[in-house]
């Protein structure tokens, strides 16, 4: 049995302190395993993207733990450093001074492939995401449509284990929206990767096996997992 992704623990997350103190998340437990795909569902406010934040490592429990069992962690004094996670977020994440190719090659660069190497990895994704005629543009010229796939090309190209991604469709409208989770499914299938969605939209949550509820800073797994049963 493959370890999970991650693994969370009585996970609270507090903003500020005193009387203006907001705690965003409030003592949630679970895991992520391996090839899951679950839609982190909830209101606005209610603590999804603060917890998609601390699952990425983006952002430290108030209290609680997280460990990565399935991904290999660093610890320096920059902080943690997890291979293997990618995330994609709702709006406009894209460089702007960059081209399509020069957006997607920049995790490749910082990971300290050789030129020719990552340029061919960063046309493959391109390619994959049907978005490879727009690899000379720049990002302002792009739909909202063709930006989340760009966005979703750039996270396939480490070939991530986790891809999170927080409301990636939410400023789309539902028909390109549909195209963009079914690309995103599509990737993560094809690297093998587990993939939690947060979402408002109940036909973008449908697409996906698991649900996990907040609300008020709650973490209900109340949708039934089909991996119930099975492990
Ligand atoms: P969601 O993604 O479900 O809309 P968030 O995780 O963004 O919810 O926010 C949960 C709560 O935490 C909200 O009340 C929000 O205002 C608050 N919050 C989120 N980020 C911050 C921050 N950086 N500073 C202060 N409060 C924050
Ligand atoms: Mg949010």
């Amino acid at each position: 049995m493959t370890s999970p992704m991650v693994e969370f623990q009585n996970v609270s997350r507090t903003y500020g302190a005193g009387s203006t103190a907001v705690v965003a998340v409030h003592g949630a437990t679970g895991a992520v395993p391996a090839l899951s795909r679950i839609a982190l569902v909830g209101p606005s406010g209610s603590g999804k993207s603060t917890l998609l934040h601390v699952i990425a490592g983006l952002e430290r429990p108030t209290t609680g733990t997280v460990t990565w069992p399935g991904l290999a962690v660093a610890v320096s004094r920059r902080g943690l450093a997890i291979a293997g996670v990618a995330v994609v977020f709702q709006g406009p994440s894209l460089v702007p001074t960059l081209n399509i190719l020069e957006n997607v090659l920049v995790p490749l660069q910082l990971s300290g492939l050789g030129p020719a190497d990552a340029e061919g990895r960063a046309r493959d994704a391109l390619g994959v995401i049907g978005v490879l005629d727009l690899a000379d543009r720049l990002p302002d010229y792009l739909s909202g449509g063709q930006a989340q796939r760009v966005a979703i090309a750039r996270a396939l190209v480490m070939e991530p284990r986790l891809i999170l991604a927080d409301e990636p469709t939410g400023q789309l409208d539902s028909v390109t929206g549909a195209h963009v989770i079914d690309v995103l499914i599509e990737a993560a299938d094809r690297v093998g990767a587990a993939l939690v969605v947060t979402t408002h939209d109940h036909r973008v949550a449908d697409r996906l096996q698991d649900r996990w509820v907040m609300r008020e800073g709650r973490l209900h797994m109340d949708g039934v997992s089909r991996m119930d049963g099975v492990a």
